[in-house]
């Protein structure tokens, strides 16, 4: 038989409904991949009963004849983000350690209602907060892949979704949830050589999902192709009276409605974007995007996004503001730890829980964030920085008045060792230089893998679309995908 740990969901799916095998054979090969990957540090808590108790209910519904779900019997990895009943949700920091939910998610809701399992929570970035999940309380992810040059550096699986990329990207799971606010679906996605969609701001709820920058975060799916992200989306995303920013708009057939073909269509190339010293690789593989895309029938021009240099300094402005309202409410009274020292106030026992729950670049944007939107400095920073959001809307507005959809690199390199950053906050954030506009302006944007550098290293194309043009954004991956014939994986170290 087949190792099914190699399936993707629409084979998981399909041979499950086809009886080729059951959910619960699904669900235990995974598991099994899951305990023999501790090293990678990918999940918080495995929890290989829950993938397996949904499987059997699956394989009963199969045999009882009853219609199955969209994604009945494909055993999924959730992101530590989502609050997940009675599962500890502590989004890898410390202040939520052994915090258990009484409530769902509305996503991962969704994803139980379509029969998909829980193989575990991920690992991320403390409050989905970096580039290189080596922020998070419970330890760095270990990427699966390694250079080429015979050397054995451990490599960053990207951030802060990288228990998702790592998890993907070794076969833990078939796919997994991500969240995304600056990046955090497509650089990693990019960083592993998998694929992963930040829809629409507004498709998925953001109900019960640790927040981070209310204004920015969504939920996508992270698989190993397109198909499979559009199922997974379909599932996700939907409206949500529960999150005042859900869009009230149906859901379209996504799979159905895959089409590479897309002649007609116009494909920007945003100058901006090559900027000076842009790595050779990465603009290589931007140049192939480029050819694939003409090959695929879409007319290829250039466009200019003119206040693209901004959009770094905005966000990290807009995020740090937003999470530091967002995180005042962990405060050792209603979640997770308390820090009460001997003789202590409430006001020490606020200061003692922030200061031991919080890590370093936790507090880093709480700083800021507090910073920007103090009384003094709130024109000059955080309304400023909103002026320059609204003028990075524009500029897509008006490149969608000539094109359909935008094509660029997800990340100006490759992946980096675990450590060559982590003492340069400033250039990690540099690392979401491509990623972050489409944030901004809340569009559907995409990374699909294109290709190796000269490391032996993963290098994601970036596509965004048009608001609500999810279905414009996955086919130009698809044809991207046809065309680039990705097939490498990471060999197996671990
Ligand atoms: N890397 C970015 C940050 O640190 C994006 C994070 C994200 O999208 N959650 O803020």
């Amino acid at each position: 038989m087949t190792d099914l740990t190699d399936l993707g969901v629409a084979a998981l799916r399909d041979g499950i409904a086809g009886g080729d095998f059951t959910a619960v054979e699904a669900a235990e090969a995974f598991n099994a991949n899951i305990a023999a990957a501790g090293v990678l540090n990918a999940f918080i808590v495995a929890t290989p009963e829950h993938a397996l108790e949904s499987a059997r209910k699956v394989d009963a519904d199969r045999a009882a004849g009853k219609t199955l779900g969209k994604l009945a019997g494909v055993p999924i990895g959730m992101k530590d983000l989502f609050a997940t009943k009675g599962v500890q949700t502590t989004a890898a920091s410390h202040i939520l350690e052994g915090f258990t939910p009484e409530y769902e998610s509305t996503v991962s809701q969704k994803l139980w209602d379509a029969g998909a399992g829980m193989l575990g929570k991920l690992n991320l970035d403390q409050f989905a907060m970096g580039s290189s999940n080596e922020t998070s309380y419970f330890g760095n992810v270990i990427s699966p892949w390694r250079r080429c040059d015979g050397g054995n550096a451990a490599m960053a699986p990207g951030g802060s979704s990288g228990g998702s990329s790592a998890a993907v990207s070794a076969r833990l799971c078939p796919a997994a949830t991500g969240t995304d606010t600056g990046g955090s679906i497509r650089q990693p996605a990019a960083f592993t050589g998998i694929s992963g969609i930040k829809p629409t701001y507004g498709r998925c709820s953001r109900w019960g999902i640790v927040a981070f920058a209310s204004s920015l975060d969504q939920a996508g799916p992270m698989a190993r192709d397109v198909r499979d992200c559009a199922i997974m989306l379909e599932a996700m995303a939907g409206f949500d009276p529960k999150d005042t920013t859900s869009l009230d708009l149906s859901v379209p057939a996504w799979e159905a409605g895959l089409n590479a073909n897309l002649k007609g269509k116009k494909v920007g190339i945003p100058r901006e974007y090559r900027v000076e010293g842009l790595d050779a690789d990465v603009a290589k593989s931007w140049d192939d995007g480029v050819a694939w895309l003409k090959d695929a029938g879409a007319e290829v021009i250039d466009i200019s996004l003119p206040h693209t240099k901004y959009a770094l300094p905005a966000y990290y402005i807009i995020a740090p503001a937003e999470a530091s309202s967002n995180l005042a409410r962990y405060d050792g009274v209603r979640y997770g730890l308390r820090d009460l020292p001997d003789g202590a106030n409430l006001q020490d026992m606020y200061a003692a829980t922030r200061a031991a729950g919080f890590g370093a670049e936790v507090k880093r944007r709480i700083l800021i964030g507090t910073y920007v939107l103090s009384a003094g400095f709130y024109d000059a920073y955080y309304t400023q920085a909103q002026k320059v959001r609204t003028l990075i809307s524009h500029d897509f507005k008006n490149a969608f008045t000539e094109c359909d959809v935008i094509l660029a690199p997800t990340t100006p390199t490759g992946a980096f060792g675990l450590g060559e950053m982590v003492s340069d906050p400033l250039a990690m954030y540099l690392n979401d230089v491509f990623a972050v506009p489409a944030s901004l302006a809340g569009l559907p944007a995409m990374s699909v893998p294109a290709g190796l550098n000269r490391e032996g290293l993963p290098l994601g194309l970036q596509i965004v679309g048009r608001p609500f043009d999810e279905q414009g954004v996955l086919n130009a991956g698809l044809a991207i995908e046809q065309r680039a014939g990705f097939t490498a994986r990471p060999g197996k170290w671990w």
